[in-house]
């Protein structure tokens, strides 16, 4: 399979081209599950909490259980670049990287296939709905996988901006935590000639923006990240002739602590109800795709700091701490020790997210090299 780097850049490709949104990762996953069956995995689960996939690599002796993940999702981006792997999916497109990490995954899969570890097991997870935060969780609760206990989890994200292939690491918290928040605000419609008959809630929701934007001044202390991102809101319907009934108004909720995240959350349902009740309108909070904060298990850096530095490669910590965004491996992490890392994937390329980014193939060589090295540390290591 992926025995060489043209390989390697095949497979990525192919599964850039594949792109799939967050939970519907049909094809992608049936791509990967052939790749990993080629590589004849000691055991195969396919459907783990969705269209998760899980290979196991058996070494001929005791030693750690050593789990490393990749992502199946793409986004909800469109391809804007003139690919010849373009995505086929009208609207969808790997602009996280996930492609790559899948591919560099599989390559650890053809190595480990070829030759076991020494000792001890490596699971390679490729988990569902990275992006909206519930794939991680879907497959925790997956019963197949719940009797399963890692002592080590282990995952790699590529980082724009950073030096070619340097090890971007630090013990400690490495991604925030965040949460979206949905608010719903309900009054009653009138003719638009009338609105003191209905019950807008225009001016609730025009404060409301406001107040949420301006909520991490109000909390104490100013040394944490902690930040309110309004990202949607909608006023009744495109009707001149009507006065709305209905606001929503969406935001993402950040900040650097799981505990700093509660306290904000708190402070925006409480400054919901109180202005929803000054109007006299009925409202309604839910909080979708909550991602606790990622914390790098000292140990677990140390591991991969060491595997990093056999290699030859650099290590360096993140440019700001923690990187604001997100990532579900959060929830994988409470399995057993683990470590999120960075890899550099040069200093032009554009940034995760954005309509122009393809993720950088220079990046597979140095990628495989480094997890399968991490894997064959762990697995020989107990913690
Ligand atoms: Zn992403
Ligand atoms: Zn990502």
């Amino acid at each position: 399979m992926a025995r060489n780097p043209g390989n390697l850049i095949r497979l990525r490709r192919r599964l850039h081209s594949l792109a799939e949104p967050s939970g519907r990762e049909e094809a992608t996953a049936a791509f990967v599950a052939a790749q990993l069956a080629s590589c004849g995995p000691d055991l195969l689960l396919t459907g783990l909490g969705g269209h998760g996939v899980l290979a196991e690599f058996r070494g001929p002796a005791d030693g750690a259980t050593v789990l490393i993940r990749a992502e199946l999702d793409a986004l909800p981006i469109p391809e804007t670049l003139d690919l010849d792997h373009a995505s086929f999916t009208p609207g969808i497109a790997h602009k996280c990287g996930h492609d790559g990490h899948m591919a560099a995954l599989l390559g650890v899969a053809d190595r480990l296939g070829r030759r076991r570890p020494p000792r001890g097991r490596a699971w390679l997870l490729f988990q569902p709905a990275e992006e909206t935060g519930a794939g991680a969780e879907a497959v925790l609760a997956d019963e197949r996988f719940s009797g399963l206990q890692p002592d080590w989890v282990f995952a790699l994200h590529n980082l724009p901006g950073y030096p070619l292939g340097a090890v971007v690491v630090a013990p400690g918290t490495f991604c925030a935590a965040s949460c979206g928040l949905d608010i719903t605000l309900t009054g009653r419609t009138s003719h638009a000639a009338y609105p003191e008959q209905g019950l807008s809630p225009d001016r609730a929701m025009a404060e409301l923006v406001l107040d949420l934007i301006n909520l991490p001044d109000h909390l104490p202390g100013d040394d944490h990240l902690a930040l309110v991102t309004v990202v949607h809101s909608r006023l009744g319907e495109a009707a001149f002739g009507v006065t709305p009934a209905r606001a929503e108004i969406l935001a993402t909720v950040r900040a650097d602590q799981d505990d700093i995240l509660a306290q904000l959350k708190n402070a925006a349902a409480d400054r919901t109800r109180v202005v929803a009740g000054r109007y006299g309108l009925d409202h309604r909070i839910s909080w979708p795709e909550y991602f606790p904060a990622v914390v790098n298990d000292p140990a677990a850096v140390a591991l991969v700091r060491s595997a990093a530095g056999n290699l030859g490669l650099d290590c360096t910590a993140p440019a700001e701490s923690p990187l604001r965004w997100s990532e579900d491996f959060g929830r994988l992490m409470a399995l057993g020790r683990g470590a999120l890392f960075g890899l550099g994937s040069g200093p032009g390329q554009p940034p995760l997210h954005a309509e122009d980014y393809d993720f950088n193939d220079a990046v597979l060589p140095g990628a495989v090299a480094l997890l399968h090295a991490i894997c064959l540390a762990a697995c020989a290591e107990k913690p």
